[in-house]
């Protein structure tokens, strides 16, 4: 079989180390995991809206 040749880390497009794979350092791999975070962690609206007012019976 051929050999596989090296990714290329997709940050900075410097070969992927083993160790880091895919990417070139941890410094690369913490740069993607930050993009990844904010780019889908939507951070939730605060869930402090009153409570409606109940318009039915009352206690
Ligand atoms: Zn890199």
């Amino acid at each position: 079989m051929p050999e596989t040749p090296h990714k290329k880390c997709p940050i900075c497009g410097k070969p992927a180390v083993d160790e880091f794979k895919p990417f070139c350092s941890k410094r690369c791999a913490d740069i993607d995991l930050n993009r990844w975070l904010t780019g889908n962690y939507v951070i939730p609206a605060r869930d402090d809206e009153p409570l409606p007012d109940a318009d039915g019976e009352e206690n």
